[in-house]
């Protein structure tokens, strides 16, 4: 099976050599707290630290890096107003080329003006991600902008893949990876690199009870829409697209198994990385605290559990580590 899935262990380490002095080979040190609870060795891929402030700049590095001469004249474009949004607009222009940002009137100015700090020209267009998305096919269809989509794409799981890279030579041992999951692009590249190496070591993918796209579609055998809820792990909202071409099949080939997290359990995981590691992390960045600590692992150590990010609202931070309600009430009748 492994050897017809689109990206290859060649692909993450091309992707590798093309991002190298580029992005940040982030920490990985051990959590002797994690370890007490769980019984084996514990590691914290601390790369929440990353440049931007999460793993996207990986892919959306490599993704930039491979375009064409006549691509790079034309620019990249993306609908994303989050991590994705900052790591395209941070590599694109790092490497001198153009990065179209398209946003609804609704996102919150400081979100506009961060994206725009980071050296993209921000298109505010329409009332919704949707119509936000059409202006992206717009320029993309009419001007041959490029578009770089945050998951579903060969380069941008490639660069994703490098994490594993890292993991993989630093702890050789490795186990078991806990690796947030959401459209998949980190999980599909992770798992990638890992059992390139050691088809043995167990990913498993971690994500919120409600609203997981990539659960939802692994459980039915194809990819499927769900209900948006709202949650602390917000990074981890939104669907895998029903064409998805490249992290659905490598999820479903690749993980080992998909564990869901309650909005108490990330929130306890939060609090945990702030009080016990010293860490600001956001909701998305600690769901493998958050298992950890809800003794959701079975399988064994050495573990090494991945902080994704850390572009967290600081006032919502604080609420959650004074214990003021679990962000957004929580499971249902
Ligand atoms: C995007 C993101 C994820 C999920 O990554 P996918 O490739 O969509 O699965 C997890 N954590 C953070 C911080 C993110 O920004």
């Amino acid at each position: 099976m492994r050897g017809v899935l689109p990206i290859s262990m060649e692909d993450i380490r091309a992707a590798a050599h093309r991002i190298a002095g580029r992005v940040v080979e982030t920490p990985i040190v051990s959590s002797a707290s994690l370890g007490e609870i769980a019984g084996v060795p514990v590691w914290l891929k601390l790369e929440h630290h990353q440049t931007t402030g999460s793993f996207k700049l990986r892919g959306a590095t490599n993704a930039v890096a491979s375009l064409s001469p006549a691509e790079r004249v034309r620019g990249v474009v993306a609908a994303s107003t989050g991590n994705h949004g900052r790591a395209l607009a941070h590599a694109a222009k790092a490497q001198g080329i153009v990065a179209t940002i398209c946003m609804s009137r609704l996102v919150p100015e400081n979100k506009v003006s961060e994206i725009r700090r980071l050296g993209a020209d921000v298109r505010i267009v329409g009332r919704s991600q949707d119509e936000a998305q059409e202006e992206v096919d717009r320029l993309v269809r009419e001007q041959g902008l490029v578009m770089v989509p945050p998951f579903d794409h060969p380069a941008v799981v490639a660069g994703q893949g490098t994490l594993g890279l890292e993991i993989v030579d630093a702890l050789p041992q490795t186990a078991t990876v806990l690796v947030p999951l959401s459209g998949g692009g980190l999980a599909a590249g992770v798992a990638a690199a890992i059992k390139g190496v050691n088809p043995k070591t167990r990913v498993i993918g971690l994500t919120m009870e409600r609203g997981a796209a990539m659960k939802a579609s692994l459980d039915a055998g194809r990819p499927v829409q769900v209900e948006e809820v709202r949650s602390l792990a917000d990074s981890l909202g939104g669907g895998i697209g029903l064409d998805n071409r490249v992290t659905f099949s490598m999820c479903q080939a690749l993980l080992d198994d998909v564990v869901l997290l309650t909005e108490a359990e990330i929130a306890a995981g939060v609090r945990h990385a702030y009080a016990c590691e010293r860490e600001i992390v956001e909701g998305a960045g600690v769901v493998g605290i958050a298992a950890l600590l809800a003794e959701k692992i079975s399988s064994g150590g050495p573990i090494v559990a991945i902080l994704s990010g850390r572009n967290v609202d600081m006032e919502q931070h604080r609420r959650v580590i004074n214990g003021e309600g679990a962000a957004f009430e929580e499971d249902g009748p």
